[in-house]
């Protein structure tokens, strides 16, 4: 039965990394998987997680199965993290998921089995899993633009004008929180009050993807869009990921807020929420979540933490705005300070599939063919070799 089955295309961004590792030139540079680097290349382990593990250690008494939704006191302070006071908590049907891709996919069968129909709205460019996780949930997938056709701003009356003429009641839109991914584009303030305008007055659901809460201007700053949704929406649903805040990519720690209009709402929605939990991988990891918790019920470690996230996010603005000034440096003539509007992990370079191919094949420089770059990536002792190269392949 096996022998008929044919090859699966590798995954487009994994795919780069193991060429990346495969690579034996020294002065290789790997822009292409979303991770955070620090000034040595390294991703670290964060202090405060040491620190939270070496309590956990002493004080853990079991590994005992948490319940289908997780760990209380985590779905306690994930809530409060994402949400704060904009909506009762008892308006929240939440669950512990692996990682923020565990919160799309529970989202994506909550979809499929109590909204027939819906249909979800993902942006032209996204993460590309958005739309393979959706699909595989049974939910089918539409598109809206969102970059602007110079690429290098966000296209917000094509958005609209998508939305509203293509849309339909009862349809979900997914929005990134802040930091999109691929583009480093986010709506303003007031472009996010557009958006959830839109939205209510066309009785479609927004699901926010927040994979980089605290990358972009800070913790409270990054909710924005959260705040001006919650305003004009009863209903919402956001999915949090703490991979990258916390640094905990591979302990797979995530949650999925489900806001209600109503706490009798809640307790159905949270029902149908653990259904779909039960029947993909019945109840989440402890670990990953018992570190986020015992972080954020500390004021200490807390503290600490946002210390920690301030300066990884710190550092990845600094490369960005060193590797603006060094690409002007090398008097390449295109001028890359568009760079400085983005936010996050990522930019789109404006670099094309031929000169992405070029700097893999000649200098060992790796970037997704979109021309995305992980401006984490970049470091000190790599930064004038990159600017140095990219001048190269676009002069
Ligand atoms: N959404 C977006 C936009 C992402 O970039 C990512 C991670 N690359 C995720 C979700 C998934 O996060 P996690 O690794 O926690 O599953």
């Amino acid at each position: 039965m096996f022998e008929s089955i044919a090859l699966a295309a590798p995954d487009p961004i994994l795919g780069l990394t193991d060429a990346f590792r495969a690579d034996a030139r020294p002065e290789k540079i790997n822009l292409t998987i979303g991770v955070y680097r620090d000034a040595e290349g390294q991703t670290p382990i964060l202090e405060c997680v040491k620190a939270a593990e070496r309590l956990l250690l002493e004080s853990e008494k079991t590994k005992g199965y948490l319940g289908i939704e997780g760990l209380p006191e985590f779905l306690r302070l994930a809530s409060d993290l994402a949400l704060g006071d904009l909506v009762p908590a008892s308006r929240v049907a939440a669950v512990q998921t692996p990682g923020g891709t565990g919160a799309l996919k529970v989202a994506g069968d909550f979809l499929a089995a109590n909204l027939r129909g819906s249909r979800v709205w993902t942006s032209t460019p996204t993460w590309p899993n958005h739309t393979s996780v959706f699909e595989t949930a049974g939910v089918a997938t539409e598109s809206y633009p969102y970059l602007s056709a110079d690429r290098k701003s966000l296209d917000l009356s094509g958005m609209l004008e998508t939305l509203e003429r293509d849309g339909r009641i009862g349809d979900v839109v997914c929005l990134h929180a802040c930091c999109h991914n691929p583009t480093g584009i986010d709506p303003t303030r007031q472009q996010w009050a557009e958006i959830a305008e839109l939205l209510a007055s066309r009785g479609m659901l927004p699901l926010i993807d927040f994979a980089y809460h605290g990358f972009g201007e800070g913790l409270l700053e990054d909710r924005v869009g959260i705040q001006e949704i919650s305003k004009q929406h009863q209903e919402f649903m956001v999915c949090s990921s703490y991979s990258k805040n916390f640094g905990l990519y591979s302990e797979r720690v995530g949650a999925l807020l489900s806001v209600c209009s109503t706490d009798q709402a809640a307790t159905h929605v949270s029902s149908r929420l653990k259904q779909s939990v039960r029947s993909n991988y019945s109840n989440p990891p402890r670990h990953g979540g018992a570190i986020v918790a015992t972080i954020l019920g500390s004021s200490e470690l807390r503290s600490q933490w946002e210390q920690e996230l301030a300066a990884m996010r710190g550092r990845i603005h600094e490369m960005r705005t060193r590797f603006v000034e060094g690409m002007a440096s090398t008097n390449c003539g295109v001028d890359y300070s568009f760079l400085l509007d983005q936010r996050g992990m990522f930019s789109f370079s404006g670099l094309n599939a031929m000169q992405v191919d070029w700097l893999r094949s000649e200098r060992g420089i790796y970037i997704v063919g979109s021309g995305r770059i992980n401006v984490a990536g970049i470091t000190p002792s790599n930064l004038s070799i990159l600017t140095a190269a990219i001048a190269e392949a676009t002069s």
